[in-house]
């Protein structure tokens, strides 16, 4: 049977479209070009427990720790501890997620082939490389799953400057660690964006940076950085991850001819945070929607941007906070956090803060008398 749609990337957001399709009744398949779906994996796993209910993870069996709250430190050390009595968080096993997915992908009927590299889109003609072989095939449809470096987003001709993206290096390493709290460091120390410290255990963490892309080395910032903060070098390093991260505006068209995008490859990651997980699959709904009323009959798949409106407005406001931040030499960073901590916008957080819809705690501050002070960057965010 011709497959209908042809999916470039099984990662979370390309195998919840293709999961969302199967359940349609459409015939589906995923390509994949790394030998094994979930590897290499390039991503910290940490979810909000907001998003892990509003996408449909099932993190019982995937689960590292729950995450209970945040410190973040301003470049000369001051720190705003944000500690909640239940999970704001759940830490998954990246792989095994993706894993996850792909199973009741195939399980529904989609047809995932690995070592399969999408080269081009010609009408409904999808040519890809397996195993250094040339391979055709027919497919109505084609989604751009392909992450950040995606190359539906090029054939589509959709041209992004690199002050777009965020390099981000981590390393997995032995240690000594207060596990169920995350560390964040702002400030040059991580220009563009944010050092962080993710506790698997007491003795195991995920120690990463990200930094404004081909403006620093991150490997170097990161030794600057543990430096910095006095984390001793003598740890083990299980293993690192070094990518890119999609931080730009919200992409306004998302369709071209039969060609879709989704997920990194369409811009669904927070800009603030790199956090692309949950937005990737909910997007992955909204294109199996459209793909679906489009088949039917029923509406064009320029309708996707229209579905996407929700979830582009708050990815719009992350960006917009980005942008923001990007601006702030130390001093500012270490001003706002004195305040921060006068007008007591922990305890704020701890009640209101949302890591994926800043929207609604942005209403909730120019609400609060105490924080009228921040109202004017809160309104020039909005
Ligand atoms: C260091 C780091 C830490 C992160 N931590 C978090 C976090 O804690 N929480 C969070 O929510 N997000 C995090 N992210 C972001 C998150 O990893 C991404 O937003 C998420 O993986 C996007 O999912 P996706 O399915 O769109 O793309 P991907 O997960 O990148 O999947 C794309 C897939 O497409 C495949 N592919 C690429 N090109 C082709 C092609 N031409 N043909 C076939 N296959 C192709 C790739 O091999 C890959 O498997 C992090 C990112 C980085 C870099």
């Amino acid at each position: 049977m011709q497959n209908m749609v042809t999916i470039a990337g099984a990662g979370p957001a390309g195998l919840q479209t293709a999961i969302r399709l199967a359940e349609y009744g459409w015939p589906t398949k995923v390509l994949e070009e790394h030998e094994k779906v979930g590897i290499p994996v390039n991503c910290s796993g940490l979810i909000s427990a907001t998003g892990i209910k509003e996408a449909g993870i099932n993190s019982e069996k995937i689960l590292i720790d729950y995450i209970f709250g945040a410190k973040i430190f301003s470049p000369n050390g001051t720190m705003l501890e944000v500690r909640r009595k239940k999970p704001v968080a759940h830490l998954i096993s990246r792989c095994k997620l993706d894993e996850q997915l792909r199973d009741l992908a195939v399980k529904k009927g989609v047809e995932v082939e690995t070592n399969a590299k999408l080269i081009s889109v010609r009408k409904e003609n999808v040519f890809y490389q397996k195993e250094k072989r040339g391979e055709l095939l027919k497919s109505k449809i084609a989604v751009g799953a392909d992450g950040a470096h995606s190359t539906v987003r090029e054939l589509m001709g959709l041209k992004i400057g690199p002050e777009n993206f965020v390099h981000a290096y981590q390393e997995f390493v032995h240690g000594n660690f207060e596990p169920g709290m995350v560390e964040v460091h702002v400030g040059t120390i991580a220009p563009g964006f944010f050092a962080w410290i993710i506790p698997h255990s007491n003795k195991y963490a995920e120690i990463g940076i990200g930094t404004s892309m081909g403006k620093s080395n991150p490997k170097e910032m990161l030794d600057k950085f543990t430096e910095k903060i006095g984390l001793k070098r003598n740890y083990e390093i299980d293993r690192i991850a070094s990518a890119l991260i999609p931080c730009g505006p919200p992409l306004k068209n998302l369709v071209k001819d039969n060609m879709l995008l989704v997920g990194d490859a369409g811009f669904h990651a927070k800009a603030t945070t790199g956090g692309g997980i949950v937005l990737g699959m909910l997007a992955g709904n909204e294109c199996a929607k459209t793909v679906h009323e489009y088949f039917s009959g029923k509406k064009p798949l320029e309708n996707y941007n229209n579905y996407l409106k929700g979830i582009h407005k708050e990815l719009n406001i992350h960006w917009k906070i980005q942008q923001a931040m990007r601006k702030f030499s130390d001093n500012d960073w270490n001003k706002l956090f004195k305040e921060m901590k006068q007008a007591r916008v922990d305890e704020f957080l701890e009640e209101h803060g949302h890591m994926d819809r800043p929207s609604q705690f942005i209403g909730k501050v120019l609400t609060t008398p105490r924080l009228w002070k921040f109202a004017g960057l809160a309104m020039k965010v909005i």
